[in-house]
């Protein structure tokens, strides 16, 4: 325990995939005897209604959004930008005159520069923190490089060579991109965005990262030359004491007893995030892909998630064409899912606390990724760390089939998941690179109010 008058406010990014890996950040601060505060919006903290307080302060600002309405991310950027930001300002000085304890620190989501702005002007300093991987954070900061370069557009299977450390391995369709391939190279306005603001979050005064040393150790050498102070902290929730969620939709955890009536390792466990949404066709590719495989399978299938097709439809089709060994949820307790000795692999869109997640439980992973760092992070997965297959680009039944059924029996993938688990383990355990790197910052972080 630390005995410090530090009071850091914590402020993610309003989506899934950030708040998750924020919160076990957060409340690690909290274990380490700092007081925190954790912003959340609106929104999101009425979501978040049953989540417990954990020790922290929450608190909340508008996103200025219209309620109940999906919106894009740069929807969401432009609102957090304006309405947000005003809203953060004020709460900021709030923050600032409390007697009692006022704010010393800010650790804000790399994708809001504004926070950083804000709170270095008002005299707080501030810190970025990084939900992605390091390998996709380097291809990011080298898309507008690669753009000019035109190494960026088609053909996709050529290599890029200007990604520090990723030559011979790094192809164009491994790249970040938005929803849209750029196949003329102009640059996705979604990928555009996120490299601007990568690239500002590399000037903060230190960069917290959620990855280890184990998994990113090349790629965390380069991106230590390009910020000014890097911690490298991850997989935080392995680290984490939260046994609670801060899951936005309800769990439904009827799946875990489902799962203990299955042989060990038999199941496909399929989820492609908070945010992904597929065509109908694609949603049919997958389905007959996995049915033909034989194995049965857990498929978490959020409301509105494949386009112009109600959650009920979904679930009497993976019935009718899954013959009985489909089940459908429309949200997991992901972490005890991958825990559990039924599942034998992971068909996952590579989001990057998914790719922890299953890193950790050392289940190997059958890749479709997305959009945005997804797609670096399943070259990852394919060539650098062997832990699973990549089959991006492609949505075809045949090639569902023959990926999953290639992973769930392949001992050599099966070996380099649980190598990687175990090097994670030791990542966090007490003398641990991640934990090691923590300390670090918390000494860092008592430091900033002498
Ligand atoms: N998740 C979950 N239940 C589900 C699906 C996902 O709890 O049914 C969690 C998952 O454990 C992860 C997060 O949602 O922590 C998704 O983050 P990720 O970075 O993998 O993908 P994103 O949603 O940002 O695309």
């Amino acid at each position: 325990m630390m005995d410090t008058a530090a009071h850091v406010l914590v402020f993610p990014w309003p989506r899934q995939g950030h708040i998750n890996p924020i919160l076990h950040f957060a409340t690690a601060l909290v274990d380490a005897g700092l007081q925190v505060s954790f912003l959340h919006t609106e929104r999101n903290l009425r979501r978040l209604a049953q989540a417990p307080l954990l020790g922290l302060r929450l608190l909340s600002i508008p996103d200025g959004l219209p309620e109940d309405q999906p919106c894009s991310f740069l929807d969401l950027m432009e609102s957090m930008c304006t309405t947000g930001s005003a809203a953060y300002r004020a709460l900021l000085l709030s923050l600032l005159s409390a007697v009692d304890a006022p704010v010393t620190c800010v650790v804000a989501d790399g994708t809001m520069p504004f926070a950083f702005d804000i709170a270095e002007e008002l005299g707080i300093p501030a810190l970025a923190f990084a939900p992605h991987s390091v390998c996709s954070y380097l291809a990011l900061l080298s898309m507008p490089k690669l753009l000019e370069l035109g190494e960026a557009a088609f053909p996709a299977d050529d290599p890029v060579r200007g990604v520090p450390g990723m030559e011979g391995f790094l192809r164009r369709r491994d790249l970040p991109r938005g929803l849209s391939f750029a196949e003329k190279g102009d640059g996705d306005p979604l990928v555009l965005k996120l490299a601007e603001v990568t690239a500002r979050s590399c000037k903060a005064r230190a960069l917290i990262i959620n990855t280890a040393a184990s998994m990113e150790g090349p790629a965390l050498a380069h991106i230590a030359s390009c910020a000014c102070e890097v911690f490298a902290v991850g997989p935080l929730h392995a680290r984490s004491t939260i046994a609670e969620s801060a899951s936005l939709w309800r769990e439904d955890d009827g799946c875990m007893a489902w799962l203990d009536g299955h042989e060990d390792r038999s199941v496909v466990y399929v989820s492609l995030g908070s945010l992904a949404v597929i065509t109908h066709e694609q949603f049919t590719e997958f389905l007959s892909g996995l049915a033909a495989t034989g194995y049965a399978f857990l498929w978490v299938l959020r409301p509105g998630m494949v386009q112009m097709t109600s959650s009920k439809l979904l679930g009497e089709t993976v019935e009718a064409v899954g013959g009985g060994r489909g089940r459908v949820v429309e949200w997991a307790p992901q972490r005890d899912v991958l825990r559990h000795r039924a599942v034998g692999c992971f068909l996952t869109h590579a989001g990057w606390n998914s790719t922890l997640e299953c890193a950790v439980e050392g289940v190997p992973m059958v890749c479709w990724p997305f959009f945005a760092d997804q797609q670096t992070n399943s070259r990852f997965v394919d060539a650098v760390w062997k832990t699973g297959l990549d089959m991006k680009d492609v949505c075809d039944r045949g090639v569902v089939e023959k990926t999953v059924r290639e992973v769930m029996i392949s001992d050599e993938i099966k070996e380099a998941a649980q190598a990687m688990a175990q090097q994670l383990r030791l990542n966090i355990a007490e003398a641990g690179s991640s934990s090691f790197q923590f300390e670090r910052l918390v000494r860092f972080i008592g430091e900033l109010n002498i």
